[in-house]
């Protein structure tokens, strides 16, 4: 007994000690970091912002904000942290345009990084042969777009919003209506610096540090943070033809998509999205789409019946608009939409690249932005997306939700496997994104929880019916689903983080890995 009081006394002091310890650690960090020599700054109050995101659902405050404006403001900070080793309990989060849905951005009691206010490396465009630009790694696509068109170049692959930046779409892939061809954006990166969970600056590409190169693209923040990027680039057109035609038959819809994507001269551009149970359809059709004949558009009624919408583009410049006139009438011509429901507009091509944000600024004057978006992503291989759309597809939901619900097919050898992103494994698999808005204080099918509930159903059903699918934009809380996410690809990623991030600084919002007290 008495040894037993001995061993219960031994063991409170040492836990008081630790806990000391700890929160000495913790109290004594501000001032640390506010010794650091830096050209930018550090915000140790105004710390809100960087507790939200878009998905507006999680809140994790961050101790302080840096507005770095230099690489080395980053590398300083995190090498300091690095080499407070194990016994410091702080993480650091690059935030990009903080668009991410589940907290990906956030850290905890950490640091959160500023990537927009890092302005260094200037833009600047290589107009020679395979041009290309250099950009910050916290750069706006939107404003990468404006920069290479003043020289008549763009980037060739694209998300459908353009109010993200580079750092944060090319930690997960940047998918759009040109991956089929171009491949995501990770496809089309050149070069990279990063400053890894070490502190240490490194540039890399295929040829020079390629592993770093390859870990951090669809690497989840977890190897480094994205400082520079060397994104290539291509003749921009001035304009673009924007098609939209619909199926009620979703083995017409899918076998015409499939057909497209590998056609020759095809269109530059192919989505399309699903319309569950609608009537009046062209005001729900997101709203930058103006038919050259609306009243046509409105007369066609869906009879509650569930619709598939092919999208496509093709680009063109004045001068050779009859050529693409033939070859898009080619393309039609050969397709099996419902012969009355071709709608066709031409719009220049920044309109038809920044087209969602059209929508952003109608729906923030409504105060319908900023509310809860409970989005779900997914991969879906080609041999069981009908599987899929019979179990979804008016079945588990039974009206469109708030909010778009994509599906288009993309090509697996666009996609390079030494990267980290995770896809089926199968030559073409679709996404599916169901991009919904919740309705704040909504009991009903808008409501938060409902939607919630749809998507585990819908992820229930993938497991269930072994669908082989994968998540895009992932999101889990063990890592047991992590594993699961990964597959075969774990002990790598695993490998990969302890040479570039071993004390699981970077990217806590992700919830891979614990930095290890
Ligand atoms: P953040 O949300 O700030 O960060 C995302 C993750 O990347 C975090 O883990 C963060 O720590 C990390 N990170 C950020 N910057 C860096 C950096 N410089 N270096 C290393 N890690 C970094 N995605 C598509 O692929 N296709 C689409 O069409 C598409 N459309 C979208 C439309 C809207 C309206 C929204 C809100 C999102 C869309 N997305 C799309 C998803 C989008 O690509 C991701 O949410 C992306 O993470 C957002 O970029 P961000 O700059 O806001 O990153």
């Amino acid at each position: 007994e008495h040894n037993i009081l001995f061993l219960k006394g031994f063991m409170i002091l040492f836990l008081s000690c630790l806990t000391i310890r700890l929160n000495f650690c913790v109290s004594s960090l501000p001032s640390s970091l506010k010794t650091l020599p830096l050209q930018g700054h550090f915000n140790f109050d105004q710390v809100s912002h960087a507790a939200r995101d878009f998905g507006n659902r999680y809140q994790y405050y961050p101790m302080a904000v840096l507005h770095p404006k230099s690489v080395s403001d980053i590398a300083a900070i995190i090498k300091h942290i690095w080499q407070m080793g194990p016994r410091s309990q702080l993480t650091v989060a690059a935030r990009g345009h903080g668009h991410s849905l589940q907290g990906q951005a956030q850290a905890h009691g950490g640091v959160v990084i500023n990537m927009e206010s890092l302005k260094v490396p200037e833009m600047q465009v290589y107009t020679g042969n395979s041009p290309y630009v250099d950009a910050s790694g916290g750069e706006l696509w939107i404003n990468i777009l404006h920069e290479s068109l003043r020289h008549g170049l763009a980037p060739k692959s694209w998300t459908d919003y353009l109010h993200l930046t580079v750092g944060g779409t090319l930690s997960n892939a940047g998918i759009s209506g040109q991956a089929f061809r171009h491949g995501p954006q990770i496809s089309n990166v050149e070069q990279l610096e990063i400053v890894t969970g070490k502190g240490e600056v490194v540039n890399c590409s295929e040829e020079q540090n390629g592993e770093l190169f390859h870990s951090v693209l669809g690497g989840l923040g977890q190897f480094g943070i994205i400082t520079r990027a060397r994104i290539s680039l291509e003749p921009a057109p001035a304009k673009v033809k924007w098609i939209r035609l619909l199926y009620a038959d979703f083995t017409a819809f899918t076998r015409d998509q499939e057909k497209l994507i590998f056609a020759e001269s095809t269109f530059d551009y192919i989505e399309g999205f699903v319309i569950i149970n609608r009537t009046g359809l062209l005001n729900n059709w997101r709203s930058s789409f103006n038919p050259q004949d609306p009243v046509q558009a409105s007369q066609f009624k869906s009879d509650g019946r569930t619709l598939f919408c092919l999208e496509l583009a093709k680009y063109f410049n004045l001068e050779d608009s009859d050529v693409v006139n033939e070859e898009v009438e080619k393309h039609l011509s050969l397709l099996d939409y419902i012969p009355s429901t071709l709608f066709l507009t031409e719009v220049t091509y920044v309109d038809f690249l920044d087209r969602v944000h059209v929508s952003e600024v109608k729906l923030r004057s409504k105060g319908l932005w900023e509310v809860p978006h409970p989005w779900l992503n997914l991969f879906i291989p080609k041999s069981k997306i009908h599987n899929f759309a019979e179990g979804v597809f008016g079945n588990i939901l039974t009206e469109t939700s708030n909010g778009p619900i994509l599906i288009y097919p993309v090509k697996k050898s666009k996609w390079d496997n030494r990267t980290s992103v995770v896809i089926p494994d199968e030559d073409v698999f679709y996404l599916v994104a169901f991009l919904t808005s919740a309705v704040p204080s909504s009991n009903g099918s808008d409501g938060l929880e409902h939607i919630l509930t749809q998507n585990k159903r819908i992820l229930e059903y993938c497991e269930r019916s072994h669908l082989g699918v994968k998540q895009y934009l992932p999101h889990y809380t063990t890592q047991e689903e992590w594993r699961a996410h990964f597959g075969p690809q774990w002990e790598a990623f695993q490998q990969r983080k302890s040479v570039y991030d071993p004390l699981a600084i970077l990217a806590p919002g992700q919830r891979i890995f614990q930095k290890s007290i």
